[in-house]
């Protein structure tokens, strides 16, 4: 390429200069010289001259095919700047040009500089970067080539201005064509020197435009690719973003507030509600905005499951398996939906219509099961007054205050207070789940013995412990902090457990209790009640603490038992900052633990 730059200006300079010879040679003539001085000479010139002229002919083949290859690499390569700068630089230097420059149009129609090129050597000033205007919009226009060997004098730039201020004379010009109009122009001129350019440099810019022109489509189609994926990679971001942010709980008001605000950033709206289908029309919720839903147009999207979709406003059902269960509506003020977005946005509204749905359904779940819990403390309330009752006079009958009893009828009266106090626990608990599950239960929290609470507790199941022969050993740290906790409901804890303790260990068996602070948690009492029972499954022990679980154990079924228990234990516990868990070994007998905090001085006073 070097050669072929350096040879082709040497010719083209050669040539002139020679020319100029021939031509002052002829004056000399005209001027009476003597023909035969000059003619040996001229015929000699003529004849380098013809060479030249072939020569220049032959390099100009050899650059065009050259050129021709490099521009097959523009259009093999994706880096289509480089590789066009590159041939432009050549471009430069096979016709002599000062200067090259390439104009594209940006995707707003405007054209910019995009790439520029000057003969080496030559100082590049940001002047430089100044063109012809009226060459190349001339170009654009007609989309067609320019080329005009001295601007300066070409009529059809005179008034330009460009030229003028420039001072251009040789400028070249043609359009990157391509089916459906140009993308731009390549320019070339020569400030300096007139008749720079020749038909063969421009059938060779030509060739060089086609091929940019090609490659800056296929740049450009790949850069488009490149940015639909990257789009598409962001909505997928997002969805799934929001998927998450949308499941985090099933708090009704909550997911409706962060599904209007997911809707409204994925449309670009400025305003939106949640329309919800019930038996009774659509309940407007979550509003962003002064928006006015129209009912009308909002059921027609729903009924017939079908987005409804206007420069301004958009409406989408809300649709679960196929089934609509609300209305998504969505409008903007200042601009217009971008219709691109459109399925981002149906997909956006798949996932509010999946967290509405598991909210609502959560809800009315919530709602019955509070209703349930209403219910059930309701009717224990109700059973209390007359199970007392029974409660009093079997007491009465037993011990005698209206006469005395005959054994068989002692021992019923026995049966009678036996099953009754099975239903005072059995209520009680009821009472308890209920309190808690309706957010009802309230704890007398203040500094409480631990040790009186145990001893409280054990004077509730002793005979239970004693009857079962079983042993029992107390361990309590002297000098143990007070808890912070609710007395009763400390003792309640602790009656739960050892009764439990008791129940599943077979007669004879051992039950400790203890209690210590722990290094580990030095502000909490941690308790531990150990028996030599028939210990639990490791399956049962994740489920133990739900309501209602009772293991399948015929050992465990033969007790009398509700499942409530340590379910309220639990919650108990937790209600008063500590925590619960076991340890247990089937056949090996199980350790519960669980821990209260200690009260801290009064730092208050
Ligand atoms: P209940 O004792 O009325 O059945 P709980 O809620 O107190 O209900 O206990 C739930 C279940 O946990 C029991 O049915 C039993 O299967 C198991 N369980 C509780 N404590 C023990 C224990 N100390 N040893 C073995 N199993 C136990």
């Amino acid at each position: 390429m070097e050669n072929l730059r350096i040879a082709s200006v040497h010719t083209k300079e050669t040539l002139s200069h020679l020319q100029s010879l021939i031509h002052q040679q002829q004056q000399a003539l005209r001027n009476g010289a003597a023909p035969q001085d000059v003619a040996a000479q001229l015929q000699a010139w003529e004849q380098i001259v013809q060479q030249l002229r072939a020569e220049m002919a032959l390099e100009k083949s050899a650059q065009l095919s050259l050129l021709y290859e490099v521009s097959q690499t523009i259009n093999a390569s994706l880096d289509w700047k480089r590789t066009v700068q590159a041939v432009l630089n050549a471009v430069i230097r096979l016709t002599g040009a000062e200067r090259g420059m390439l104009l594209v149009y940006d995707e707003q129609g405007q054209l910019n500089l995009e790439l520029t090129s000057v003969a080496s050597g030559m100082p590049f000033s940001e002047q430089d970067m100044q063109f012809s205007q009226s060459v190349v919009s001339q170009c654009l226009q007609q989309d067609r080539p320019v080329l005009t060997t001295n601007a300066a004098l070409d009529p059809r730039f005179q008034n330009s201005d460009s030229v003028i201020a420039y001072g251009l004379r040789s400028i070249l010009c043609v359009p990157l064509e391509l089916q459906n109009g140009p993308l731009g122009v390549v320019y070339l001129d020569n400030r300096g020197r007139s008749g720079v350019f020749t038909q063969e440099d421009l059938a060779l810019l030509a060739t060089f435009a086609h091929q940019a022109a090609t490659a800056l489509d296929k740049a450009r189609k790949h850069q488009k690719t490149n940015r639909t994926l990257s789009e598409k990679i962001r909505e997928l971001t997002i969805l799934q973003e929001m998927a998450r942010d949308l499941n985090v709980g099933l708090n009704f008001d909550r997911v409706m507030e962060r599904s209007i605000a997911w809707a409204i950033a994925a449309s670009g709206a400025e305003r939106g509600v949640i329309g919800l289908l019930g038996d009774d029309g659509i309940r407007w919720a979550a509003k962003v905005g002064d928006v006015q839903p129209v009912d009308v147009v909002a059921m027609r999207s729903i009924y017939t499951r079908k987005p409804f979709r206007e420069e301004k406003r958009i409406i989408l059902p809300l649709l679960r398996e196929g089934r609509p269960v609300g209305v998504l509506y969505l409008e903007t003020e200042t601009r217009i939906f971008n219709p691109d977005k459109f399925e981002f946005v149906q997909r956006a509204s798949d996932n509010i219509a999946i967290a509405v749905e598991n909210a609502r359904l959560y809800e009315a779940l919530r709602k019955a099961n509070m209703a349930k819990s209403e219910f059930i403390s309701l009717v224990s309330h109700e059973l209390r007054t007359p199970m007392t009752s029974i409660q009093g006079y079997a007491e009465m009958l037993s011990k005698g205050m209206v006469g005395q009893l005959a054994p068989k009828q002692q021992e019923f009266v026995e049966a009678i207070e036996r099953n009754i106090n099975r239903m005072r626990v059995l209520v009680n608990d009821l009472m308890d789940i209920s309190r808690i599950e309706t957010g009802q239960l309230s704890l007398n929290v203040q500094p409480t013995d631990f040790a009186a609470a145990v001893e409280e507790a054990l004077g509730t199941i002793e005979e239970m412990i004693r009857e079962r022969l079983q042993v029992l050993t107390v361990d309590i740290w002297p000098g143990l902090p007070k808890a912070m906790a609710d007395p009763e409901r400390l003792t309640q804890i602790l009656i739960n457990l050892l009764s439990n303790a008791a129940k599943y260990t077979p007669y004879q068996g051992l039950i400790a209790v203890r209690a210590w602070l722990s290094p580990d948690e030095p502000e909490f009492i941690r308790c531990a009640i150990t028996d030599t029972g028939i210990g639990i499954a490791p399956e049962d022990q994740v489920r133990l603490f739900t309501k209602f679980f009772r293991a399948d154990d015929p050992r465990v079924r033969e007790q009398s038992g509700t499942g409530l228990g340590l379910a309220i234990t639990k919650s108990l516990v937790e209600m008063q900052g500590g925590r619960i868990w076991v340890e247990s070994e089937p056949g090996q007998g199980s350790t519960f633990y669980f821990t209260v905090p200690i009260a801290l001085p009064d730092t208050s006073r």
